[in-house]
């Protein structure tokens, strides 16, 4: 095996191998360094929405303009994908529906169309009866509605298919293995591998998700902990045909290919296992059931639980460490990495080799939290 490379990047969630690809256009030799077999990738429990008309609380206007930018990137983004690898990621524009079930909920909703209209977001808002003739397997008890109908979703184990093969045929090194530690030499930054065996690099990215056991030459942990999810799926039942994802109070619904329903998810921040509990998804039944009474008593065909990366802040952490050297963060995508990903690939990509793009990384510096 070759253990020398321009580029390391440590974990091979989307976050990770979304920029792998974008350096892949530029003839650097790559390796990716994963542990998925230790440490699950909290990609492949995500339910794939990007929606960031429904993100009015977290990480601000900043945030919010680089989802709008990655939502944007996302029909080409996908597109590229599918035709170099011939894998259907499953992604669809049809738009996102958060429904109200009470006066309060409706009020909510209008006031999270206001300010989402204002950052720029095509959202409007719809009565109960408008949403039911979108999609009629919607409960009576629905009062209204916020459309957004230019988000999407795609689905996210698909994506990691899709992007793992697009980098065997770029030619960058897939290493699946758990990177034990990240040493400075006079050679550039030295992993050593929990399998056996160095490699050494002259530039890192660190793309580990949500995990934080990783020290990099001795220097303090970036702040990212984990906010635990599950999550579950049905086979959609007769009577529950639904053409978009549906948000609701209690849960939101994602339709996929093939008559799969993903119905999720908790939030947990004090959580970093990865156990179902039954309370959860019945928990998670029930409010799917609230929007869409089909689903009440649909055959469940999976459950499962993810940590989502968080930040202080809720936003990203994205750049050079503050160190200097050639190490670079990737981290924090919090409840968003499936959406950001074409956006905070560009935009490090574009970084790490020195190159202008039109996405501005400022706000996301990893020296911001002192
Ligand atoms: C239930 C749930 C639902 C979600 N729904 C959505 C959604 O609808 N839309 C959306 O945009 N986002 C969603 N998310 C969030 C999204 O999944 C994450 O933001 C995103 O997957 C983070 O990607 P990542 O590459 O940073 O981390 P991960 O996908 O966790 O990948 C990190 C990788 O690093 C590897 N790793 C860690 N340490 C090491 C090491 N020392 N050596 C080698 N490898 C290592 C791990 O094995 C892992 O494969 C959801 C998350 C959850 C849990």
């Amino acid at each position: 095996m070759k253990t020398r490379y321009d580029i390391a990047i440590i974990g091979g969630g989307v976050i990770g191998l979304a920029l792998a690809r974008a350096l892949c256009a530029h003839s650097l030799s790559l390796a990716i360094v994963d542990a998925s077999a230790r440490i699950p990738p909290a990609t492949a429990a995500a339910a794939g929405m990007l929606a960031p008309s429904f993100e009015k609380a977290l990480g601000g206007d900043a945030l919010y303009d680089l989802s709008a930018k990655s939502l944007a990137m996302w029909p080409s983004f996908a597109a590229a994908l599918e035709q170099e690898t011939g894998v259907d990621i499953d992604y669809r524009s049809d738009g996102v529906l958060g429904v109200a079930l009470d006066a309060a909920g409706a009020r909510s909703l209008e006031s999270a169309s206001e300010a989402m209209a204002q950052r720029g977001a095509a959202v409007a808002m719809l009565s109960g009866e408008e949403a039911r003739a979108l999609e009629p397997a919607l409960s009576g008890a629905v009062t209204a509605a916020m459309h957004a109908p230019r988000d999407a979703q795609v689905d996210p184990v698909k994506l990691l298919a899709a992007l793992r093969l697009s980098l065997g045929k770029r030619g960058a090194a897939l290493i699946d293995d758990y990177v034990a530690a990240v040493e400075a030499g006079q050679q550039g930054w030295r992993l050593s591998l929990a399998g056996g065996g160095d490699l050494v690099a002259d530039q890192i990215v660190i793309a580990t998700g949500a995990a934080t056991d990783l020290v990099i030459d001795g220097a303090p942990r970036p702040p990212v902990f984990p906010v635990k999810g599950e999550a579950f799926s049905v086979a959609a039942p007769a009577g529950a045909s639904l053409s978009r994802v549906i948000r609701g109070p209690g849960a939101y619904i994602c339709p996929k290919a093939g008559g799969r329903i993903v119905i999720g998810a908790t939030e947990d921040r004090k959580r970093d296992d990865l156990t179902v509990s039954a309370a959860a998804i019945e928990a998670l039944r029930s409010g799917a059931g609230d929007i869409v009474p089909a689903l009440k008593s649909a055959k469940e065909t999976a459950r499962w639980a993810g940590l989502r990366p968080a930040t202080p802040d809720g936003a990203p952490i994205l750049g050079p460490d503050p160190r200097g050297g050639g190490a670079w963060a990737a981290l924090g995508h919090h409840r968003n990495g499936i959406l950001l990903a074409p956006a905070s690939a560009a935009a490090l990509a574009g970084e790490i080799l020195g190159i202008v793009t039109d996405i501005d990384l400022s706000a996301f510096r990893p020296g911001r939290f002192g």
